[in-house]
């Protein structure tokens, strides 16, 4: 995971972002990032800094930023529920922000801390997030990393096959990429997790070509390290083609293990290295892995780490032949381990609700903000955007279906003059009662929208040209018995009638309809012409010849 976490750190804050901060935030921004990576206690405090830094000066964008970092630090010092925090509050700013980029990190930094805590399901789904976040938005570098990460997810899991295929998108991504070290130490990566899981398929070709191609890439670039991960995928690859070499490479391992900084990020390899000297019955190697990886686990806090490694302790008490009591001991320090397993998984759990919460109420905002844009706020009709999306829709359902379609345009007579006579929020209140008249009419057969000014448009689908006919009369009918306080006032209509043919547009509709409004009004206004729909010459010949 902490291929992830390193590009998390790369990404640092743009030269643009920066030139927008106020002195004493940047300077905090440069310090927390020359820190970053190195003593885990002093970066939490400088990105504490940093946030407090940027609430005073109010920069947001600098506030999501510390957040981010206080989120890696408490990683690093196995905070979990507290990274989980401000991973979200940090993808909460910069959603407000409007930085994608860092929003789509956001995720895939939420997945890795999911993952370090065995939360695999909720894992794949915030890496799932980042691939798709940064697909659509064109961030190759992101997709590629969350893919890398959600690879390592189901290696964990076991899940060989959709490893191999989210594996090779990744590596197809990452070859977008600048061509230097860090990309050739990804596909690394990825070649070691796809020779692993080759093999666990018995796909013994395909496992000796990704071998293939991991050794060729060493050679192109000889200072990428061979990390615990890669030695312990040769271990497993020689087992099976090259026997007498197994040996060798078990004690490269052991002495590669003992050795590494940070064992904790191969911990996975390490569990699947652990399952081999086990059931090759290497009983001191494995009582000095264990011993090794207690020590390390015990310094910090992964309760489902400690749980896996206990359980083979557990199991090395049975194939040493101990005592029943120090089995016992063994067994109720898991069952204290799975306790605290379980206590930490509640407060994620805890979290992550809390997230989907924060989720669904933006989808709710997202969704009123929809609403009000397609509205027009006089009349509560649809307005003219949403003739366009909607309109559109049962447009091309009609065409579809083969079906009669009918575009009415309608427009006040003499509008100017109510406005001039009685003022212009008489005006107003005939706009508002043609509006309810309509809104009376629409029913699933009949669509009203305010199209602008005094003009509306009703949509007519499924009916008959009799029925089109009845409803705009019925229209016109309403509008006839005089309100108190409200002039009196009539429509005139055109209504364009037919099956649209496969070249034409709802546009061409509303032209032809415009053109028996037209009509209406030249033959005296209060009333309704019918045009039947006429395809354009030129679209009716194209469509021949198609
Ligand atoms: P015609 O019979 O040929 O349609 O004549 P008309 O006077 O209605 O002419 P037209 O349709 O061109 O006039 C539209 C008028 O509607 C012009 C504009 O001032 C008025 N108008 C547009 N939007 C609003 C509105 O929201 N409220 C009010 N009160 N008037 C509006
Ligand atoms: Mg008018």
């Amino acid at each position: 995971m902490l291929s992830g976490l390193y590009g998390e750190i790369q990404g640092i804050m743009s030269r643009e972002t920066m030139e927008r901060l106020s002195t004493s935030a940047r300077k905090a921004v440069e310090h927390l990032q020359e820190i970053a990576g190195g003593d885990a206690q002093e970066y939490l405090d400088a990105a504490i800094r940093l946030y407090n830094e940027s609430l005073r000066t109010k920069e947001e964008e600098a506030a999501a930023y510390a957040d981010f970092h206080t989120s890696i630090a408490c990683f690093y010092l196995c905070k979990w529920s507290e990274a989980l925090f401000h991973a979200n509050r940090s993808m909460e700013t910069f959603k407000k922000t409007g930085n994608e980029y860092r929003v789509c990190l956001c995720y895939n930094l939420m997945g890795i801390l999911f993952a370090t805590q065995g939360d695999m399901a909720l894992a794949v789904n915030m890496f799932s997030k980042a691939m798709g976040d940064a697909d659509a938005k064109g961030f190759p570098f992101i997709s590629a990393l969350a893919r890398a990460n959600y690879c390592e997810a189901c290696f964990a899991g076991k899940e060989y096959e959709t490893l191999i295929r989210i594996s090779k998108k990744a590596m197809d991504l990452f070859l977008k990429t600048e061509d230097n070290k860090e990309r050739a130490g990804n596909i690394a990566n990825l070649l070691t997790q796809q020779a692993g899981a080759y093999l666990a398929l018995k796909k013994d070709e395909e496992a000796k070509n990704a071998w293939k191609q991991l050794k060729a890439l060493h050679q192109e670039y000889p200072d990428i390290p061979k990390g615990l991960d890669e030695m312990i995928a040769r271990l497993f690859f020689d087992e099976k083609f090259d026997p007498e070499s197994a040996d060798k490479d078990r004690a490269e391992v052991i002495r590669c293990f003992d050795r590494a900084q940070n064992r904790n990020n191969y911990i996975i390899w390490i569990l699947e290295f652990m399952e081999n000297l086990r059931s090759t019955n290497q009983r001191d190697l494995l009582a000095h892995v264990i011993d090794v990886m207690e020590t390390d686990l015990s310094k910090t806090s992964y309760p489902h780490y400690q749980l896996i490694v206990s359980k083979y302790r557990l199991d090395l008490c049975f194939l040493e032949g101990r005592s029943r009591d120090e089995i016992f001991d063994e067994f109720y320090r898991r069952l204290y381990l799975a306790d605290q397993e379980q206590q930490q998984a509640n407060r994620n759990f805890h979290y992550y609700l809390e997230m989907q919460e924060q989720l669904d109420e933006e989808k709710q905002k997202a969704a009123k903000m929809r609403l009000a844009a397609r509205t027009d706020p006089l009349t509560g009709l649809a307005n003219r955007r949403s003739l366009e999306e909607e309109g559109q829709q049962h447009f091309l359902d009609m065409m579809e279906q083969k079906s009669l379609f009918g575009m009415e345009i309608l427009d006040i007579d003499h509008f100017k003059g109510i406005n001039d006579g009685y003022g212009h929020e008489a005006g107003d209140l005939c706009l508002k009662r043609l509006g309810k008249v309509l809104q009376n009419e629409a029913d699933s057969h009949c669509f009203p929208f305010r199209y602008g000014g005094d003009e509306f448009v009703v949509l007519y689908v499924g009916l008959t040209k009799e029925g089109m006919e009845a409803h705009a009369a019925s229209i016109r009918e309403a509008l006839q018995p005089q309100l108190e306080g409200l002039p009196l006032f009539t429509v005139s209509q055109g209504i364009c009638i037919g099956t649209p043919p496969v070249s034409a547009s709802m546009e061409e509709f509303l032209m032809q309809a415009d053109g028996g409004l037209y009509q209406s009004k030249e033959n005296g206004r209060d009333r309704v012409s019918i045009v039947s729909f006429r395809e354009h010459q030129y679209r009716a010949l194209v469509r021949q010849i198609h």
